[in-house]
């Protein structure tokens, strides 16, 4: 016998994933999340997190946790939500989630991704077919090849491709599933939702729209795609948001009719074998809640930031892509061409991450640059100049 030791079998991938500019390594975040951070040692303007209305460090959500202390709750909710760890908390969030976004029921999760696999893999069933956007997010992907249907992906929001797709389903007695990212993480660009809703509906499918980086941020009162293409959701749509971006806390929703919610309590494992959050997460939740309802002057100036980026940037000449939200991708190329730039901004004081395969396709590396209502307009102003510094020596570079 010679079996492999982890060491044999792992480090040459590791070895060649540095090789290709692809090893992937943690930044150590050694200040609270907000615009001006000391990362790996440096201080530098962030613009790289997710946090879109600047709420992960607001004082609102600290007093809100340290209520908590007063209050009858435990650190730990101590179990799964089916056994004794579904708290007061919990459920208040879920019932206040649902009443702001209008839908009958809305059911937590610990993150975006469990409920990305819960969803697919309770829903769809053998014989069924999901169609997926091909941008989708890893979760998105993960619990779409997790759940016993087929499972096809058309072109980037191409709806004609969807169209052919949709087309050809199979018996009449099969259910199909039309997934897709309500705002594309990686592109920053929004679904075709019109359209999408239409072609479920022509078609009898179900909508399952992730619009983790919409809900908050998106639309004039934060409630995400929905309101920004100005849709209402029916009994065979599906949302899914997180509470780890605009929110800035953790965790993550899905909302819809009463049958789905009960039906993903019933059958979803990602939801019922392990430990509900901590109903003080679940408290910070709903202060957050309170916050993005609130936060329609903050959804204002991270706009006029877009707007003010966009239009810099587009001075420079450099490669925008068509996206209205607050992720503003630089697509460069090659891994090593997107790792120089983050590299030559970081020593201008600027932290964006170089994104690189496999979380994006083959020779589109990219600066993905998000912005936050905490940012200032002279934050974007001297990003855009240290932009310009990286785009001259680059030239000079080739
Ligand atoms: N969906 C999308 C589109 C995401 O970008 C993310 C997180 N990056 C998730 C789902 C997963 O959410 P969470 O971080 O709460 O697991």
């Amino acid at each position: 016998m010679n079996k492999p030791s982890i060491e044999q079998r792992f480090a040459p991938l590791l070895q060649a994933r540095q090789a290709q500019n692809l090893y992937r390594a943690r930044p150590l975040a050694l200040s609270a999340q907000q615009p001006s951070m000391q990362i790996n040692g440096k201080q530098v303007i962030n613009f790289s997190s997710n946090d879109y209305l600047g709420l992960a460090n607001a004082p609102e959500l600290k007093n809100a946790l340290q209520q908590t202390l007063s209050q009858n709750l435990s650190v730990g909710s101590g179990a799964a939500h089916l056994v004794t760890g579904h708290s007061l908390e919990h459920h208040l969030l879920e019932d206040e989630l649902a009443d702001w976004l209008g839908v009958e029921r809305v059911l937590l999760f610990s993150t975006g991704y469990m409920a990305n696999l819960a969803v697919q893999q309770v829903l769809m069933q053998k014989g069924d077919l999901i169609l997926g956007d091909k941008l989708n997010h890893a979760s998105l992907i993960d619990g779409a090849l997790q759940s016993d249907a087929d499972f096809k992906r058309y072109a980037h929001n191409d709806m004609s491709a969807l169209e052919k797709r949709l087309s050809k389903t199979q018996h009449a007695d099969s259910a199909t599933l039309i997934v897709s990212d309500g705002v594309f993480s990686m592109d920053g660009d929004l679904t075709k939702l019109p359209e999408l809703q239409k072609l479920a509906k022509n078609n009898q499918a179900w909508l399952f729209l992730d619009d983790a980086h919409g809900f908050g941020a998106l639309g004039k009162h934060g409630k995400g795609c929905f309101e920004y293409f100005d849709c209402q959701p029916d009994t065979n749509t599906i949302l899914m948001g997180t509470l780890g971006k605009a929110f800035g806390v953790s965790g993550a929703f899905v909302a819809g009719s009463q049958t789905l919610i009960e039906t993903l309590i019933n059958f979803a494992r990602p939801y019922i074998y392990t430990t509900a959050m901590s109903p003080m997460m679940a408290a910070a939740g709903r202060e957050a809640l309170r916050l993005v309802k609130q936060a329609d002057a903050r959804r204002e100036h991270l706009n006029q930031l877009i707007q003010q980026f966009r239009i810099g940037a587009s001075q420079l000449g450099l490669p925008l892509m068509d996206s209205p939200s607050a992720i503003q991708p630089i697509v460069l190329g090659d891994a090593a061409t997107a790792l120089a730039w983050s590299e030559q901004l970081k020593q201008q004081g600027f932290w964006v991450g170089a994104i690189r395969p496999p979380t994006v396709p083959h020779n589109t590396a990219r600066l993905r640059i998000t912005l936050s209502a905490a940012h200032t307009a002279e934050q974007v102003d001297s990003l855009l100049e240290a932009l310009a510094a990286c785009q001259h020596s680059h030239t000079l570079s080739r």
